[in-house]
């Protein structure tokens, strides 16, 4: 993970950043801020700042044989310590899983998306409504690991991520070390509540606030990643209040919805159901200005990836899932024959949209000349 791969919080980076040029990495820090913050995926970037054998000015190479074992959280002088399940009562010494355990979905997890919470992070590994804890036979395991020699690079870095899930024998445990680390060891604890951890583990961290992500940053990054529409990503942005997961988890919640509406309006129109049809004018033109803009052009790539499919062309086609299956049965109704038909009045639609026609007469005039296109039996 690259600082460039972190939306926002340039400033932190440029902290990060900094005392790794000065050369003066603290041996402990805690990295401090609410959820979605993305701070679990800073302390991975500088994990991997650090360790890289060809940095830049302002990021990682990303391209040395460091970067790359790192991409793949695979380093092997990278460490995590995570909370995992408490095992039930009365079972053997230890009191958890060992965090080795869930290593594979951990790393997966963090690949895909590193902004998850504590809670996703507990769904993940099947233990919902249920808090997580760090065991002593985890911070065990830690101590053996960081007083092993280093096997590649000159630092070993231990990410911590949610030491407020320690219990006190684990955090005693560790304390020590934190206190007097093997050298060119760091420390890097990711916390949500520093309240919970044990004082003196607290007055050997040196704090780096991660605050909300700047809402610029969040409407930016869901442009230039996900191709959304400006005016829905500073909407998108505005309600994720600084949470970039949850600004993504808004995004996809609308993408299932426009998924659902726009299956129901090929269907429609295969039925040729006028009065169905009336009810979906209904539904859309209630969507709001930008929800309208946005499904609009949703329609019009899975339109298009429908079209690949007919054509044969299913290994390009990026549609997953639901969207897939329903591309494949529809993709024999679309063809040259109507294509760009289709396209124009997708897009003619979103242009009055854009010049503030009014939805329902918009989305009437559109139902009307869809119903025409979309053929009730394949095309071929
Ligand atoms: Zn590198």
């Amino acid at each position: 993970m690259q600082f460039k791969d972190i939306v926002g919080q340039e400033k932190v980076k440029q902290r990060l950043i900094l005392t790794t040029k000065e050369s003066r990495i603290p041996h402990a820090q805690l990295f401090v801020g609410s959820a979605g913050t993305g701070k679990l995926a800073l302390a991975i970037a500088y994990a991997q700042y650090i360790m890289c054998d060809n940095k830049g000015d302002d990021d990682s190479c990303g391209v040395c044989p460091s970067c790359k074992k790192l991409t793949k959280l695979i380093h092997p002088d990278l460490h995590f310590v995570y909370p995992a399940k408490a095992k039930a009562e009365g079972s053997s010494d230890d009191d958890s899983d060992k965090a080795e355990d869930t290593l594979t979905v951990w790393r997966e997890a963090l690949i895909s998306n590193p902004y998850f919470g504590e809670n996703d992070w507990y769904e993940m590994i099947g233990m919902e409504n249920k808090q997580g804890i760090i065991s002593t036979a985890t911070a065990s395991d830690v101590i053996r690991k960081l007083n092993l020699k280093s096997f590649e690079n000159d630092y070993k870095v231990m990410i911590i991520w949610l030491p407020e899930r320690m219990n006190n024998q684990a955090s005693n445990k560790l304390l020590k070390m934190i206190e007097e680390p093997p050298a060119k060891t760091v420390f890097l604890l990711v916390s949500e509540n520093p309240n919970l951890i044990i004082k003196t583990i607290l007055s050997r961290t040196q704090q780096i606030m991660v605050p909300p992500i700047a809402r610029e940053s969040i409407a930016t990054a869901l442009v230039d990643r996900f191709n959304l529409d400006p005016g829905r990503a500073q909407d998108l942005s505005r309600i994720a209040n600084g949470n970039f997961y949850t600004a993504l988890q808004l995004m996809d919640s609308n993408e299932n919805e426009y998924f659902d509406l726009y299956r129901r309006l090929m269907r429609l129109c295969y039925a040729k159901d006028v009065i169905g049809l009336l009810d979906w004018v209904d539904d859309a033109a209630g969507l709001g200005r930008e929800n309208q803009k946005e499904f609009l052009n949703y329609s019009l790539g899975l339109t298009r990836e429908s079209l690949m499919l007919n054509a044969g062309l299913g290994d390009i086609s990026y549609l997953m899932g639901d969207e897939a299956d329903f591309g494949q049965k529809f993709s024999p109704f679309i063809g040259v024959e109507n294509i760009f038909s289709i396209t124009n009045e997708f897009t003619q639609a979103y242009e009055s949209i854009m010049q503030n026609g009014n939805p329902a007469i918009v989305f009437t005039h559109f139902a009307m000349r869809m119903i025409k296109l979309v053929p009730n039996k394949p095309l071929k």
